[in-house]
């Protein structure tokens, strides 16, 4: 079937944070990332369903659910099973541990660009969740790497969208942030247009279920399909 939609001929790269033997945060039974690859399930669907060619740094069996809007899903699995997409390594140590597992999600990114980014637009996302020490913290986060000097447009779309819709919270997802992130190391990751983004604050009991919720999974991956869609109007 030949992709038809406004994302056709783009390539959106997601990146799922954590799994194997790093679950990520942990609050009340649910993990990081069980979280972020059920949301890159449901936000690879709505980016198909423009249009978009979608790649991910990781495999895994929590990775092969295909999400219908409307119907129940699985409970949340955790993927314990994850592999690098690029050598098919075991995802083994905690993120803040490893630089190198950071970089081999970006290589990933990198060997798209170099192949294929003259001739198709292409976008990384990075997936997480936030977990504070106050509960009381809401709400999400647009990051992009402090390396790059200005915030990408995909970051300020996003960020734009984050406000607007309320996913913000109280914290300053309305303005992109710049932190120093392995994955979007310009040294490695070179793909302009790379955000991570800190989808809500599992800290907070609200934004917790609202994580572990697919209606809301479906929201915000349209809101994200939508802030790709404007950044390749624009170019
Ligand atoms: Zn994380």
């Amino acid at each position: 079937m030949v992709p038809t939609g406004p994302l056709r001929g783009v390539i959106v790269v997601i990146d799922p944070g954590h799994g194997g033997a790093d679950s990520g945060a942990n609050r009340l039974g649910t993990s990081e990332a069980q979280l972020t690859y059920r949301m890159a399930t449901t936000l690879s669907e709505v980016l198909r369903q423009e249009g978009a060619e979608v790649l991910l740094t990781v495999k895994s069996r929590a990775l092969s659910i295909v999400p219908h809007e409307g119907k129940s899903e699985p409970p949340l699995e955790a993927p314990r099973d994850a592999r690098f997409t690029i050598d098919n390594k075991y995802v083994g140590v905690r993120q803040h541990e490893s630089p190198e597992d950071l970089y081999r999600r970006a290589q990933l990114a990198a060997k798209v660009w170099q192949t294929r980014g003259a001739r198709h637009p292409v976008f990384f996302l990075s997936l997480h969740y936030d977990a504070l020490s106050e509960s009381r913290w809401h709400g999400g986060l647009i990051c992009y790497d402090i390396r790059r000097g200005k915030s990408p447009q995909l970051a300020n779309a996003l960020a734009n969208r984050w406000r607007t819709s309320g996913l913000a919270g109280q914290r300053r997802g309305g303005v992109p942030k710049a932190r120093d992130l392995g994955v979007l190391n310009p040294e490695h990751n070179p793909v302009l247009q790379s955000v991570l983004i800190e989808l809500a604050t599992m800290s907070n009991r609200s934004d917790l279920n609202s994580a572990r919720n697919a209606t809301w999974r479906w929201k915000v991956s349209r809101l994200i399909t939508d802030a790709v869609i404007s950044c390749v109007k624009k170019t």
